[in-house]
């Protein structure tokens, strides 16, 4: 209930005008985003990075109203990418498809990410397609399936999210495809005939599609916080002894930042998710929805920290 009344809020464009402008709200997104420039990102990267952990950085943004937008967004992202090159950073990109216009006209969309693979390709980066609400699934896999994998090959990859109960037939067809897939739990609000209502199938699923992913995967990110699931990734590859740059773990800025040290130091590869950028409202919400106990969380930081 909690959840779902956060995840409704999540999409209420009025309240976020009325956040962004308001400090208390801003310092309390800077526990789950970087900033609001692109230098925020790539020092936070650089921090990272100092103790051996990877980055992917993701301007938030995602549903863009016309063309003109999409093709602005796309110019931020590019942006990004030549930072990140210019820093020494090994070039890595989360992009919403909506930000470069899926939702207006999946040609454009297609348009946007050819011109960022281009530099990404030539950089031998990487960029993500993040997956978004069941509406832009199927468009997101034609898109990655049959433009953006065949010509680019291992600079593009895609997200897989368990809660659907679409994925097992997907993660099949990507394994064949030789497609770089990141598996996460799913972070919308979806209908129960598209998506599993209840927590336990989803984590289920997320357990079933991960085994799939270590043993045929082509080098795949497992995306979770959680532990348990975390722990049966581990006893995987250590019984079939897979070695531990086939696979990585990746986590978001600002959660859980203990265990991501606990497994970069004990030899795995670990990236973490970096989101910077003005609209940071969504995504915020996003993750207070997962852990509404993060409202009390934050709220304690900042009385300590005497706001
Ligand atoms: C790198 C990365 C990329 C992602 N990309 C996408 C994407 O493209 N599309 C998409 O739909 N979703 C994406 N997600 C979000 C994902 O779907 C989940 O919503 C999110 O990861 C929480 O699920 P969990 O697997 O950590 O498990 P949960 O069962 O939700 O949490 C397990 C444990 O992790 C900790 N935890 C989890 N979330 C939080 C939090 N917000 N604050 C504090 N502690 C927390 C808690 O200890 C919790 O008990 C991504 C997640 C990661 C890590």
């Amino acid at each position: 209930m909690i959840r779902r009344s956060i995840l409704w809020l999540s999409e209420q464009r009025r309240i976020f005008r009325f956040l962004r402008s308001n400090t208390i709200a801003r310092r309390f997104a800077r526990r789950f985003v970087a900033g609001e420039t692109v230098a925020d990102a790539t020092a936070a990267a650089q921090a990272l990075a100092g103790q051996g952990i990877a980055a992917t950085l993701d301007l938030l943004g995602e549903s863009v109203q016309d063309a003109a937008a999409s093709v602005g967004a796309r110019d931020q992202v590019a942006q990004v990418i030549e930072q990140m090159a210019q820093d020494g950073l090994a070039v890595n990109v989360s992009v919403k498809p909506t930000q470069m216009g899926l939702s207006l006209d999946p040609d454009l969309c297609r348009q946007n990410f050819t011109v960022l693979l281009k530099r990404v390709q030539e950089l031998d980066g990487f960029l993500r397609l993040d997956m978004e609400g069941s509406a832009y699934t199927q468009t997101t896999l034609d898109l990655f399936e049959q433009h953006l994998h065949p010509t680019f090959g291992d600079h593009v990859g895609v997200v897989i999210q368990s809660a659907l109960r679409r994925s097992p037939d997907d993660i099949e067809r990507l394994i064949k495809r030789r497609a770089r897939v990141r598996l996460v739990k799913g972070a919308y609000l979806e209908p129960d005939d598209i998506a599993f209502p209840d927590k336990a199938d989803v984590d289920r699923t997320f357990q079933q599609l991960m085994e799939r992913l270590l043993s045929e995967g082509n080098d795949p990110a497992i995306a979770t916080h959680d532990e348990t699931l975390l722990k049966r990734a581990q006893s995987t590859v250590a019984r079939d002894e897979r070695s531990n740059d086939r696979f990585e773990f990746q986590m978001l800025y600002g959660v859980r930042r203990d265990l991501q040290s606990r497994l970069r130091a004990s030899g795995y590869r670990v990236r973490v998710y970096i989101p910077f950028g003005t609209q940071w409202y969504p995504y915020l919400m996003r993750r207070l929805a997962e852990r509404p106990a993060n409202i009390a969380f934050i709220l304690g930081n900042m009385i300590r920290e005497g706001i």
